[in-house]
């Protein structure tokens, strides 16, 4: 249910804290638009099946990546700060910009700044409308106007990030004929919410998602949002005075966990965005060579490359494996899986069972097919064995 009736009743007040940002006086319900966009990320849902403006097509496999998007600018209060910040750090972002906020020579600059520090330009429509609700012509020229823009500046339109990323089928069909690549995000940062709020407080009438214990802390939200994500694209307004103040702690916070930092253009990261294929998917028991090959979304963190010498052998190799206790998950089209100590009895780990899809463990570099015991540990698990690889 979208929640418009408000704006009808109150239209006097929808200018104050329901209109979104740009300048032509239209009336958008930020919270309704924002509230359906969060719900399109976190819970899967979407009344557009696969036109969704905001859902990315690559959901996992971040390996502690970040892409840094800012949106509704530029704004000369703010956006030449965000600039120095990203500029200390070494950090490459990407500018969703609205053209009409280009307003003349001073944005203007800061446009052909933005492309002179490496960073991408990229369109959010003109006057930052809901293009689910307006006419074909309509959205045309809200397309064009900042594309043009964009060129104007020395960039190369490429990135289209809808308005609280509504979008229809038929907008997200036209937006993509013009050769872009729309682009949702996969946590909102929500400082559009903190903004608004006094003291930086973001309301639960506002924004109803963030937990209490983060209503007056955009950075703790925004970080347990990519904790739980291990990466992804995160969405900004380099319009507001508070995200220009979290945003250096937050990026020392970040650099201090491990993360680095990509533009949505990385391949490596949001291959289905950027239209390559995606790597093969590792699970248990695929070769490998390092941890983070093994980030499968299932178990993100906790799956491991088991490195190991084979008996006789004098090289090393590795197969993917996860920690255990009695059960292991398993992945339509991989082989399944049987939790076996590789030590001795200390702890679990999850190995492949021999199977036709790994030529009965011949696949498998370095191992043999060996009947083991169920390592069972602390859990309710049946004792039982399996024909499985195994380490040789
Ligand atoms: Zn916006």
């Amino acid at each position: 249910m979208k929640r418009h009736a408000p704006l009808f009743i109150l239209p006097f007040l929808s200018v104050l804290p329901l209109s979104a940002c740009g300048d032509d006086g239209h009336d958008v319900d930020e919270t309704a638009a924002f509230e359906e966009a969060f719900a399109q990320t976190e819970l899967g849902k979407s009344d557009e099946g696969g036109c969704s403006g905001v859902v990315v097509p690559d959901r996992s496999g971040f390996a502690r990546r970040v892409a840094l998007t800012f949106d509704d600018g530029p704004n000369p209060a703010t956006t030449p700060a965000v600039l120095d910040i990203l500029k200390e750090h070494g950090i490459r972002a990407t500018f969703f910009i609205n053209g009409s906020r280009v307003r003349g020579e001073t944005e203007r600059t800061i446009l052909a700044r933005i492309l002179a520090e490496g960073h991408i330009l990229a369109n959010h429509s003109q006057g930052h409308l809901d293009l689910k609700r307006v006419s074909a012509d309509k959205l045309a020229s809200e397309v064009d106007k900042t594309h043009a823009a964009i060129l104007e500046a020395g960039g190369e339109p490429e990135f289209f990030r809808f308005p609280f990323g509504s979008a229809s089928c038929a907008a997200m069909r036209h937006v993509e004929d013009k050769g872009y690549i729309v682009t949702g995000w996969h946590i909102d940062s929500a400082d559009w919410c903190f903004a608004k709020g006094q003291g930086g407080y973001c309301s639960p009438a506002t924004f109803r998602y963030v937990p209490d214990a983060y209503r007056r802390d955009l950075e703790g939200y925004t970080m347990s949002q990519v904790r739980a994500k291990n990466g992804g694209i995160v969405l900004f307004h380099d319009i507001h005075a508070n995200t220009v103040e979290v945003l250096p702690r937050l990026i020392a916070t970040l650099e201090d966990e491990g993360y680095t930092f990509v533009g949505v253009d990385d391949e490596a990261t949001f291959p289905r965005l950027n239209g390559v294929p995606p790597p093969p998917q590792l699970f248990v028991g695929d070769a490998c060579g390092e941890d983070a090959e093994c980030n499968f979304a299932s178990a993100s963190a906790a799956a491991m490359c088991h490195r190991f010498s084979p008996e006789g052998a004098d090289f090393e190799t590795g197969m993917c494996t996860l920690p255990c206790e009695g059960t292991c998950p398993d992945m339509a089209g991989k082989s399944p899986t049987f939790c076996v100590s590789l030590d001795g009895g200390a702890t679990g780990r999850c190995v492949a069972k021999a199977h036709e899809v790994n030529a009965e463990c011949a696949a498998i570099l370095g191992t043999t097919a060996t009947m083991a015991d169920r390592f069972i540990g602390q859990s309710s698990a049946r004792p039982a064995t399996a024909l499985v690889c195994m380490p040789q």
